[in-house]
């Protein structure tokens, strides 16, 4: 059977999550969120104390990791280290900048490829992240570049952070938020940009229902 897949890809907080997750139960397709698996192994890197930036601290360690996913009843993608549910602890800030760092080494890339494309052979999927329209799925049959000002996403990103009940500040935010996305773009291996054929949605100043509403008529209109 040949299964559809839609790639959202686009910078931190442009809310590529929030919008699969909707598109994907509208549909009935898989959500598959990539950004948890790399913050996974961003949080493996943490807990041995490796240097999440440093290929040679990261190397060893590849083979000991057991990453497994699981899209439970409950709709939602939960990440598991060996048989540890580390759904919430992924969302830590710590965490997102380890993910980003070590997202960054091409063998990191190459290591997860096939548990990304392996997904897609497998179910009808949405899946969001950083790469998906231009590596992992090019064949993907929408592609969508999602994005929203920096100020924008890091009001948003601020706000879910604190009704997670992390303590921080909407300045610290945007300046992560501006580092990450440094780092995504100017990287070599897999580097953040939009696909030629993706269609490209700004949602500054968008409520999250207009957002929804144009990117599901995007998908209709790929479809058609
Ligand atoms: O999407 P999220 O913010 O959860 O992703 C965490 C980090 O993982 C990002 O900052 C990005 O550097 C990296 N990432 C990536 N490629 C993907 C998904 C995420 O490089 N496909």
């Amino acid at each position: 059977m040949k299964y559809n897949s839609i790639a959202i890809d686009g910078p931190s907080g442009a809310g590529k999550s929030t919008m699969a997750k909707r598109i994907a139960a509208e549909l009935g397709y898989l959500y598959v969120d990539t950004g948890a698996i790399y913050r996974t192994l961003g949080l493996f890197a943490l807990r041995n104390n490796a240097d999440p930036g440093k290929w040679e601290d990261v190397e060893p360690l590849l083979p000991q990791i057991s990453i497994r996913m699981d899209h439970g009843t409950d709709g939602l993608q939960h990440m598991y280290l060996g048989n540890e549910d580390v759904t919430e602890e992924i969302r830590r800030p710590e965490v997102s900048t380890a993910a980003s760092k070590i997202s960054a080494i091409p063998q990191v890339r190459a290591f997860l490829m096939d548990m990304q494309r392996d997904l897609s052979k497998q179910h009808h999927v949405v899946m969001d992240g950083r790469d998906i329209g231009t590596v992992v799925l090019p064949h993907a049959n929408v592609k969508i570049f999602l994005t929203a000002s920096a100020e924008d996403r890091a009001q948003r990103r601020y706000e879910e952070l604190l009704s997670r009940g992390n303590d921080t500040d909407y300045e610290t935010v945007l300046a992560d938020i501006l580092e990450r996305d440094r780092r995504d773009m100017g990287r070599e291996a897999a580097p953040l940009r939009q696909a030629e054929d993706a269609v490209l949605v700004d949602t500054t100043g968008n409520s999250l229902e207009e957002s929804f509403r144009i990117l599901l008529q995007v998908v209709r209109e790929c479809f058609q």
